[in-house]
């Protein structure tokens, strides 16, 4: 049987084949996809959310170690707060079959930073698969596991937002059982002291000898011969990319693309005249090929290591190169390209947060979340975005330098708090840093589309849970001054920034409203404009919500008014809150004269 499947659904579905035991992973995109599908369609397969992904990964080693197929999925930035167990990992090696799929976002569509994560494979001494098709991603997940429990190893398999998002046909298999393994002690394999891991440094380096050998002989590096004297070195959605543009090219195919398999690479560089490399981000094969004495490989002069590639980049470098003569640019219709800048939505909780800190003009140390649109126009109020959990931390840092002169306030997300800024609050406590926090909590990991986290109350595959308690966690690390209150209010907002600002010791304000798309959509009575009333003030408008919008009408000195798209307000009140003339009311409360 044959399906049409994304690239995170295919994942899924290879997870299910595999047999797997246990999925875990932390939400981020572009590897949402593949646990919400698992917990979706394939509740056979236990699978769960876990606070963070350094702890996603732990729980995943011991579901292996304890005997079963574990699978841990992540988006690239994660792979960082996992990189403690997943390096020592790679000494212990697995029982079950282990395998961690890191998702990268080359162009950033929804991240921080562009880390080509093919890197952490050759860090750690692990093989690395790298799919070009939701096929691809299926098999390489199912024999992933295979290798794993053959080589003693986990296993990464690298895909990038275009792999997982894309959707292709996938032929469906049965389950394969995998072995059926149990725990068994092995203090000298599992437990890393230094005199077991200098042993096991040792079988590491074993291993990747075999990895090689076994990388000469996987059907997943094909050669595709079409008789040309032009070969092309690429992978994953590169390898898409340059047979849309160039099919008539002889291709070598990386399927695994960590370890090299250097005698097939020196083969095929030897029967061509000119080869190329087409990867996306870093030059990764290219500097091994290049390490191996193959000089005369092309590829990042052409083809650039910033950014997502596409047909269109990769022709132009072949252009640029010679290899093609003529490149043929996509054609948009103008029409279809409105430019839409991301903003929180109408109604969102976090706006009346951001209106005071912008008031105030104090530092904001940001983090990773919706709320990082808080530093779009108008609102313009944050001042850094580094890491999931960072902003606490920055704050500390900057309170103590006075490096703003009107103080530091930190905002974090209800999910990224629980993800690793409690640490950052212990360290506030402990080192009596007289910083402020706002956590915004809106009840969901609304960012990623709204997934639970320990605060919610529900897990993955929609059992009952305790729901942690911010305020009591809060108190219980040591802070002394906790403010729970509705960021809606926008004037108790303002005040309680104020007078937590000046109270000395750390200050947590926590607010309480929850994103209105997320679990249901809130919609309440809509706002509208008197535009009699209205005297275009514009104060309206530097709120930022998306339902408000010029009106045709103007005042005397030729400026808009303002205009309320029902359709689009969830009533929530904060621009009647800054509105002079009191020209926005409950559209029940409108009398039209
Ligand atoms: S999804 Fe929810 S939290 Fe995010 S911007 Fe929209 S309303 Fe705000
Ligand atoms: S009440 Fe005002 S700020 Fe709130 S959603 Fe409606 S238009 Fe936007
Ligand atoms: S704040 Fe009030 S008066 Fe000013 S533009 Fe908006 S609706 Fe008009």
């Amino acid at each position: 049987m044959r399906e049409l499947l994304s690239g995170n659904e295919a994942v899924a579905r290879g997870a299910y084949e595999a047999g797997v035991a246990l999925a875990v992973s932390y939400p981020g995109t572009p590897s949402t996809e593949i646990l919400e599908t698992l917990a979706d369609v394939f509740p056979q397969v236990y699978s769960q959310w876990s606070p963070n992904e350094k702890v996603a990964f732990e729980v995943a080693i011991g579901a292996s170690i304890g005997g079963g197929r574990a699978l841990c999925t992540m988006k690239h930035v994660g792979l960082n707060v996992a990189a403690d167990p997943f390096m020592t990992f790679a000494y212990t090696g697995v029982n079950g079959g282990f395998v961690i799929v890191s998702c990268d976002d080359p162009e950033m569509h929804s991240s921080q930073n562009e880390q080509d994560n093919r890197t952490y494979a050759k860090f750690a001494a692990i093989p690395m698969l790298n799919p070009s098709s939701s096929q691809e991603s299926k098999d390489m997940l199912v024999t992933g596991f295979e290798m794993s429990e053959m080589f003693d190893t986990p296993v990464m398999l690298h895909m990038t937002t275009r792999i997982s998002h894309a959707k292709g046909i996938v032929e469906l298999n049965d389950v394969v059982a995998g072995p059926n393994k149990k725990f068994i002690k092995d203090p000298s394999k599992y437990v890393m002291i230094p005199t077991n891991a200098r042993k096991r440094h040792v079988v590491v380096a074993e291993r990747m000898e075999k990895l090689r050998h076994f990388a000469e002989e996987t059907p997943f590096n094909v050669v595709e011969n079409n008789g040309s004297k032009i070969g092309v070195i690429t992978g994953g959605v590169s390898y898409q990319y340059t047979k849309e543009v160039a099919p008539d090219l002889d291709y070598l195919k990386l399927g695994m693309g960590f370890p090299l398999p250097m005698k097939k690479i020196e083969q095929f560089i030897k029967s061509h005249d000119r080869i190329f490399i087409v990867e996306e981000l870093e030059p990764f094969w290219e500097e091994m090929i290049k390490a191996a004495g193959f000089l005369q490989v092309e590829g990042k002069k052409y083809f650039g290591a910033l950014g997502e590639l596409s047909p269109i980049r990769v022709a132009h470098g072949l252009k640029e190169a010679g290899v093609i003569s003529s490149v043929t640019e996509p054609v948009y219709s103008a029409g279809d390209m409105f430019p839409r800048p991301p903003v929180l939505c109408p109604g969102c909780p976090h706006r009346g947060a951001f209106m005071a800190l912008k008031k105030l003009g104090v530092a904001v140390t940001g983090d990773i979340g919706c709320y990082t649109l808080g530093v779009m126009e108008p609102l313009n109020a944050l001042d850094t975005c580094i890491c999931m959990g960072a902003s606490i931390g920055n704050a500390i840092g900057m309170e103590r330098v006075k490096g703003s002169e009107k103080g530091t306030v930190a905002v974090i997300g209800d999910s990224t708090f629980v993800h690793s800024g409690i640490t950052g609050l212990l360290d506030a406590v402990w080192n009596q840093s007289n910083v402020t926090i706002i956590i915004l909590d809106n009840r969901a990991t609304a960012m990623t589309g709204g997934q639970q986290h320990p605060a919610t109350g529900k897990t993955l595959m929609g059992a009952d849970s305790p729901s942690l308690n911010l305020v009591e966690l809060v108190k219980a690390l040591g802070v002394k001054n906790v403010k729970e209150l509705d960021p809606y209010d926008f004037d108790l907002v303002l005040n309680t920034i104020k007078t937590e600002m000046e109270t000395p010791g750390p200050s947590v304000i926590i607010t309480n409203r929850p994103c209105v798309l997320m679990p249901v959509r809130i919609m309440n009575e809509p706002y509208v404009v008197d535009s009699e009333l209205c005297t275009a003030c514009g104060a309206c408008f530097r709120i930022s919500c998306p339902a408000i919008a010029a009106s045709h009408e103007t005042n005397k000195h030729g400026h808009p008014k303002a205009l309320i798209d029902e359709t689009l307000c969830t009533g929530c009140t904060l621009c009647t809150q800054v509105c002079p003339p009191e020209a926005i009311m409950l559209k029940s409360h409108f009398v039209k004269a």
